[in-house]
């Protein structure tokens, strides 16, 4: 734990007392909170609140029953299907919902293992989520074999490398489309080509993707593509596997024919006709958030690197998702700016977690060559529709007095 510490907890604390005087924050009112974390997770749309809230009072029929008031509930399930089959050009019978990003991303892997015994070798990358990393450890723990590729400082696996490594008995490539920490884009259809090529099975983590790209299924090789709809402005615990026509599917959840027999329990009604609006409105939403919620970042990392000094944008900055930068501050710890950013009610994530008193640095920017220290001094930011010039503004008044402050403190 760095030697900071005391004294920001000081800080915090004691205020000007310390030593530390508070930064000053332009007028705002003090409860407005600057949300700058969209990749953690997004405020539900009040619109999605709208089309939800029938399905948790007047409707809450079961959409197996026979009778018209649980069909009436059915015929919503479908509509939502078909919503989010719109947002991914794919077909309705393509959509199985799921409770969350982690679930589907599990539901994939081990379907794709239950296929052909064998066939028990996954590829995947060392910059994935732990919804597929910490799944494919504990696999490795049960006997699968797991090859796992690397990245460049971009954050961009080699194509010749997946390729040389896919193998006979490889039974799926799982390679995430966007990265949730630097934004950083895969060439998804590429190593879709290669995986079908192959003749393996191919799954993309596409939590953070879907709403911010523009994604067509129809006639792409991807076999399996996991959603969140929390990252989409939905509420938490509902999710999608999408499962191609072509592909064979083995349940992960057994019981009840829920889901065409492809997951079985009772559907969460109101969490899916959510995701089926929050999925109507972000095709609605896509160019704006390829423009004006580019724009935000844009500005709001154009701004960092003019007036903070040793500032350095993490991964490749011309492919990557519009809302994201991930960005290094030397000589910080990015933990000790979160604790004060917090005080400004300014929200954003750091290249660090920490768990039982010690900090672990990003794998994600480990992965890709950074130092330990590096890591540890990055932060990521990321922006969603509901963000406005105004959040930039206050942001960028009052970051560059903390890492000032911060910086002076630890010299
Ligand atoms: N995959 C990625 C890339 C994510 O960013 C997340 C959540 O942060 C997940 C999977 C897990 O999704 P969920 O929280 O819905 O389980």
């Amino acid at each position: 734990m760095s030697a900071l510490w005391p004294r920001v907890r000081g800080f915090l604390w004691g205020g000007a007392k310390s030593g530390f005087a508070l930064v000053s924050r332009p007028a705002m009112s003090k409860e407005h909170l600057i949300y700058l974390d969209n990749n953690a997770t997004t405020q539900i749309d009040p619109a999605v609140v709208s089309e939800m809230m029938p399905f948790l009072t007047e409707f809450y029929g079961n959409p197996s029953s026979a009778y018209s008031f649980g069909a009436r509930v059915g015929k919503s399930v479908l509509k939502a299907r078909q919503r989010v089959a719109s947002l991914l050009g794919c077909e309705p019978e393509e959509i199985l919902f799921t409770s969350c990003g982690t679930e589907s991303n599990n539901a994939a892997i081990a379907s794709a293992l239950a296929m052909d015994p064998d066939r028990q070798h996954v590829i995947t990358t060392r910059v994935e989520h732990s919804a597929i990393t910490k799944h494919c450890e504990t696999l490795a723990k049960r006997g699968t074999e797991i090859t796992w590729l690397g990245v460049d400082a971009n954050g961009h696996i080699d194509l010749a490398e997946l390729e040389r490594a896919i193998r006979p008995d490889t039974a799926i490539v799982s390679a995430m489309w966007a990265n949730n920490e630097t934004g950083v884009l895969n060439p998804i259809p590429e190593i879709a080509a290669i995986c079908h090529r192959k003749k393996t099975l191919f799954h993309t983590d596409a939590v953070q993707a879907v709403g911010k790209i523009p994604i067509k299924l129809s006639e792409s090789p991807i076999n399996f593509l996991s959603v969140s709809g929390h990252k989409l402005h939905c509420p938490k615990g509902v999710g999608v596997l999408y499962v191609s026509r072509r592909t064979k599917f083995h349940p992960f959840l057994i019981g009840g024919s829920q889901e065409n027999n492809r997951r079985a329990g009772t559907e969460n009604v109101a969490s899916i006709v959510a995701l089926g609006k929050a999925c109507e409105l972000a095709g609605d939403f896509m160019e704006h958030e390829n423009s004006e919620v580019r724009a935000l970042r844009d500005q709001f990392e154009a701004g960092v690197l003019e007036i903070i000094s040793g500032a350095t944008v993490n991964g490749d900055q011309s492919n990557r998702l519009p809302n994201t930068t991930s960005i290094a501050f030397d000589g910080i710890d990015s933990e000790a700016v979160l604790l004060v950013l917090d005080k400004y009610r300014i929200c954003c994530s750091a290249g660090s977690a920490c768990t039982t008193g010690s900090i672990h640095p990003s794998h994600v920017l480990k992965a890709m060559g950074f130092s330990t220290d590096r890591a540890r001094s990055s932060l990521r930011f990321s922006f969603s529709r509901f963000n406005s010039k105004l959040d930039v503004e206050h942001a960028l008044a009052v970051l560059p007095q903390v890492i000032a402050k911060l910086r002076k403190m630890a010299s």
